[in-house]
């Protein structure tokens, strides 16, 4: 099965993937992740990425569509993948939607993640990222806290709150996600595989409604 997860920042698109991860032996592809890979390793689309990435702007179509042509065509894709924060413009859609047809692939559900903006901006503030690349586990501090302040619980690295996650950026972010990426939902959601999932509500509920969706 094939996944797209639309959404704002926040909505818990990574969180989802997790629990399709766990539960689909999915792959979950997030360009968010690949990039700050790179931008770590500082490679030279790392080097170029970072100074979008920090002002909550978004890294140039080219650059993504060239990094899911490569991540696509990996094996451990064939199994199935998650999309997590890609596509994010109208043309990344399209250029995905030519990818996906000379792969013979096709998207079994596209499920938009949905919740209000207060909610989105304190989950990320108060979110906190494993500095480990390998782990890269999230906590909140206000919702799912380490056991150890500061600690990751399962690699024991120290736990990092994201450069782009301060409250300025946050709401650059916004911004462009409802003027880039919201345009997207009209774009997909004329199909019979798009889904709307309240994304305001416990965990267990939201997985639940994804589990009803892919069944
Ligand atoms: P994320 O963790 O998905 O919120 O991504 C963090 C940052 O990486 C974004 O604010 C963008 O600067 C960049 N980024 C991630 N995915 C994309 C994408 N599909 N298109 C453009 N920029 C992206």
């Amino acid at each position: 099965m094939n996944v797209i997860l639309l959404g704002a920042p926040g909505a818990g698109k990574g969180t989802i993937s997790k629990h399709l991860v766990d539960n689909y032996s999915m792959v979950q592809i997030s360009t968010g992740d690949i990039l700050r890979n790179e931008v770590k390793n500082k490679t030279d689309l790392g080097v170029k990425a970072k100074s979008f990435m920090d002002s909550g702007e978004l890294v140039p179509d080219d650059v993504i569509l060239g990094i899911i042509e490569n991540r696509i065509k990996e094996d451990d894709c064939s199994q199935g993948f998650i999309m997590d924060g890609f596509p994010r413009t109208i043309a990344q859609a399209e250029g995905f939607d030519q990818l996906l047809k000379r792969n013979d692939l096709v998207i079994d559900a596209i499920i938009e993640l949905d919740a209000p903006d207060e909610l989105l901006i304190k989950r990320l503030t108060s979110r906190r990222t494993c500095s480990n690349t390998k782990c890269q586990a999230i906590y909140n501090i206000l919702y799912q806290p380490p056991k150890k302040e500061g600690v990751c619980d399962k690699c024991s690295s120290e736990l990092i709150q994201r450069s782009d996650e301060t409250e300025e950026t946050i709401k650059h972010r916004l911004k462009t996600y409802y003027e880039k990426t919201q345009p997207l939902i009209d774009y997909y959601n004329s199909g019979s595989n798009y889904h709307k999932v309240k994304a305001d509500l416990p965990l267990a509920e939201i997985n639940a409604s994804v589990d009803s969706i892919l069944k």
